[in-house]
């Protein structure tokens, strides 16, 4: 099996009956830029810019962070680089920020909620991002999107930095696309309106099942409730793929559930443009996703979302695909 993945490293990513799908890798620092090279990673759909926050008692200055973003960027070439901008706070502590513990870190003061507030932290990061962005295919996507109001703000607040750095004679990118993660419900709901004016949508599902759930991501005591399958994500999931379709845009996933051979074959079924997982998982998933019919799919995924668990979900992907 190794031996036929490895064969796929540098093919494109197209189902059975012909539909191109694109596989990214998520990464968290420059490093793992090398991992996704030897996987056959078509992009980088998710990068985790907080580990360079992390594991240290300062915040990193813009040089240092453009020089991590221009590595990245440029040992992606010309493929797609989808940047996440800051998601701290939840499970993610900076200890420098000196911040009030919270009841509910979850539901509390993390991701865009902090850098709309300390707009010095987001700003530093955004000039660092514009000026990278000559080197590469840069997208720009802020997470935990809740209202569309926090998303016209952070966008503003990009626009500006761009302008003064141009003022200042600085290159940035002519167009940079900017999109938003779907974690939470309420942006699921709303993905129509969010869908004109956003470029894309990047589906966190680690995020959006524990919030649909309401249930914590890290309680073992509940793990039962965390349930990928459950017709209630996966209408969510639909909601925002035809969402951002009837728009023109791309959706892309980059929770766990991208990754996951269950759910590929109703993700491809549901039309999703963009799977992004760990780069050790892009072979298998290329495998997978090459023997499917994206016709025959989508009518398991029509199927699955009428289904009332779980597990009849599961039980279904099982029996279609073998
Ligand atoms: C997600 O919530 O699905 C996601 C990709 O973000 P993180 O796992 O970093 O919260
Ligand atoms: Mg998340």
């Amino acid at each position: 099996q190794k031996a036929e993945w490895a064969k796929l490293i540098n093919e494109k990513t197209v189902s059975a009956d012909g539909q191109h799908v694109e596989l990214a890798a998520n990464i968290g620092t420059p490093k793992d830029l090398e991992g996704v090279v030897n996987n056959g990673g078509e992009g980088v759909g998710l990068y985790r810019t907080e580990f360079l926050y992390m594991g240290r008692d300062q915040m990193p200055s813009e040089d240092e962070q453009y020089e991590a973003y221009k590595a990245v960027l440029e040992g992606m070439g010309t493929k797609p680089v989808v940047v996440r901008t800051l998601d701290i706070g939840g499970d993610k502590e900076l200890p420098y920020l000196n911040l009030p513990k919270e009841m509910n870190p979850f539901l509390g003061y993390r991701a865009i909620r902090l850098c709309l507030d300390q707009q010095d932290i987001f700003r530093t990061q955004l000039r660092a991002l514009l000026r990278a962005s000559v080197y590469g295919n840069l997208k720009i996507m802020f997470p935990m999107i809740a209202t569309l109001g926090e998303f016209r703000q952070a966008k503003a607040i990009l626009e500006e930095e761009k302008q003064k750095l141009m003022a200042e004679g600085t290159k940035v990118a002519d167009r940079i696309e900017t999109g938003i993660m779907v974690e939470i419900p309420s942006t699921a709901v709303m993905a129509d309106t969010f869908a004109k004016e956003v470029d894309f949508f990047s589906i966190g599902t680690n995020d959006l099942i524990q919030y649909t759930m309401a249930a914590d991501r890290m309680n073992e005591r509940i793990s039962y409730l965390y349930q990928p399958y459950n017709p209630a994500i996966l209408r969510l999931v639909k909601m925002v793929i035809d969402a951002a379709h009837k728009e023109g845009k791309w959706a892309g996933m980059c929770g766990e559930m991208a990754g996951d051979e269950t759910a590929i074959p109703i993700l491809l079924g549901l039309g999703l443009d963009e799977f992004s997982m760990s780069a050790t998982s892009i072979l298998k998933a290329r495998s997978l996703i090459n023997k499917l019919s994206k016709a025959e799919m989508e009518k398991l995924a029509e199927s699955v979302l009428q289904l009332d668990t779980n597990e009849a979900v599961m039980e279904a992907v099982g029996k279609a695909v073998k």
